[in-house]
């Protein structure tokens, strides 16, 4: 699928929905993807892109961010406390704050450093025991903690189980940052990004349907 083929399918997308055209954003995953592929997109006039670790952000970005203009970088991955203030010189937003411990960290440094990022707090809604994200019984508790910690909380993440119909752990994780007052919604990836759109996602990450196939080495 082409960039332009995506973008015309997430405006029907919104345009089902009865969600005004523009108000989803599509994040670019660019994880492990080579340079070229990478670098073809931000020739097209793209600036969202997120990756899942800090390290290859770091070997990547700061080289595309010379080249181009206004790129905004998502960490949408699992963040490790002793990487945070990395991660946090880097990105424009966290995806995977998921625990209280990184929550003071990152509140710690967002004081030295003077700035923070914009912060989604991951949610497992499958309450899968490999995945990483704050289980759906905890997160108004987590939210709140995280309120008091003065950090922006912007919304919610989630990665639905593979083998489970999304749209369940999307109403889910809608129906938690409703009640929560929460405006943002990351989530949605290739596979059922229009699915959604239709339970209100506001941030889309997808990868391989805007780059092809990752390499199964990486
Ligand atoms: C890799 C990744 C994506 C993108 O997945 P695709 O299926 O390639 O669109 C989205 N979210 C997270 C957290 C990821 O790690």
């Amino acid at each position: 699928m082409s960039l332009s083929e995506i973008k015309s399918r997430i405006a029907a997308a919104e345009a089902a929905a009865g969600r005004p055209s523009g108000s989803v954003e599509l994040i670019a995953v660019s994880k492990v993807q080579p340079n070229d592929r990478v670098a073809a997109v931000l020739e097209k006039g793209h600036r969202v892109f997120g990756e899942n670790r800090v390290q290859e952000a770091a070997a990547k970005w700061p080289d595309f961010r010379a080249r181009f203009e206004g790129v905004q970088l998502h960490l949408i991955g699992p963040l490790q406390t002793n990487k945070a203030r990395q991660a946090m010189e880097l990105v424009d937003a966290i995806h995977s704050v998921d625990r209280p411990k990184l929550a003071q960290t990152i509140a710690r440094l967002a004081q030295e450093l003077g700035h923070c990022p914009r912060l989604f707090i991951q949610v497992n809604t499958g309450a899968e025991e490999q995945k990483a994200g704050i289980l759906p019984g905890e997160a108004d508790a987590f939210v709140a903690e995280c309120r008091g910690l003065d950090l922006p909380i912007e919304g919610l993440m989630c990665i639905p189980p593979v083998e489970e119909e999304a749209s369940l752990h999307f109403a889910l994780l809608a129906k938690i940052a409703e009640r929560n007052g929460l405006a943002g919604l990351s989530m949605g990836m290739s596979g059922d990004f229009e699915k959604a759109i239709a339970f209100g996602a506001t941030h889309l990450r997808v990868g391989s349907a805007i780059f092809g196939e990752r390499s199964p080495s990486a």
